[in-house]
């Protein structure tokens, strides 16, 4: 039977329609593997000077040569700058091309949440008001270059779905929305299928005693979430293949003062938004929340 329902967290609707006996299966991907290293592909080892000059690495070496592990780099191509005030960054983190957040080891996984954590305390200490940090892997998600990484805008007004998610939040809420929890329940950090899933194998990680700034998280917080992060991912590629994701840090702007969590959110591409979609606002979820978390956490 369909149910209307509403993501207590960000306002949107999603009609849940079940297909009967729908496995996991049905909607997995296959990709060829990637290369590891594209001689054209800006990202790679040994092309550092095909991205403007980087603002901050990891690893050995001279900035802008190799040796390193993660590069932050301004976007070459930014969605701010004059026009619209702000800041546009790539973390890029690993220099193989073929590398999968999913299989990256502890450390690694924790050197990326680092760099975003410290991306987004730069600007927000610049001045700038909200700063959007996410992750497109994959065509189907946005992704403009194959070579894995990870991008910061950092704006100088709250955007509009910001704003909805900081009016809406209550601690209440938050708990409520984690009763498909796919974690052992144990560690520090919560990880779950939203009871209103916009689409098939969603899944929100938080920090189970996380507060409402991404950006003042702690490094054993920021390594914790980096680890999960990686775990989730791992659970995703398992249950559904090489399939394109988006991921989206969900945090406070500079000033907020009221109540409030931050929070992952993991958005497998496994449908399109169509014309239903496109006129209403509404998503259709044809995989139950409880029957994602099911598989998901079988396949850790
Ligand atoms: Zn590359």
């Amino acid at each position: 039977m369909q149910q209307l329902l509403v993501d207590e967290l960000t306002g949107d609707r999603v009609i849940l329609a079940p297909a009967r006996a729908l496995r996991p299966d049905t909607f997995r991907v296959h990709a060829d593997p990637l290369p590891n290293s594209v001689p054209t592909c800006p990202f790679c080892l040994g092309n550092e000077r095909e991205t403007p000059p980087e603002v901050a690495r990891r690893g050995d070496g001279d900035p802008d040569t190799p040796g390193w592990t993660l590069r932050v780099v301004p976007n070459k191509y930014p969605l701010v700058g004059d026009g619209v005030p702000g800041s546009h960054e790539v973390v890029i983190f690993s220099p193989a091309h073929d590398a999968d957040f999913g299989a990256l080891s502890g450390f690694e996984a924790a050197d990326v949440v680092l760099a975003l954590r410290d991306r987004t305390h730069f600007h927000l200490d610049r001045g700038c008001v909200y700063t959007q940090a996410f992750i497109n892997q994959g065509k189907a998600a946005g992704a403009s270059i194959e070579h894995p990484h990870a991008q910061i805008v950092a704006l100088d007004f709250v955007p509009p779905r910001a704003v909805v998610r900081l009016t809406r939040f209550s601690t209440a809420a938050f708990a409520d929305d984690r009763r498909y929890r796919i974690d052992d329940e144990q560690g520090p950090v919560a990880v779950w299928c939203p009871p209103a899933s916009p689409t098939p194998f969603t899944l929100r990680l938080a920090p189970v005693d996380g507060g409402s700034r991404f950006d003042l998280i702690d490094d054993d917080s920021a390594r914790a979430v980096g680890v999960a992060l990686r775990d989730a991912l791992a659970a995703i590629r398992h249950t559904l293949g090489a399939v394109a994701y988006n991921v989206v840090i969900e945090t406070a702007p500079r000033d907020h003062d009221r109540e409030f969590r931050w929070w992952v959110d993991i958005v497998p591409r496994v449908t399109v938004a169509a014309g239903f979609e496109i006129g209403t606002g509404l998503t259709v979820n044809t995989v139950t929340p409880a029957d994602a978390a099911e598989a998901l956490r079988t396949a850790q």
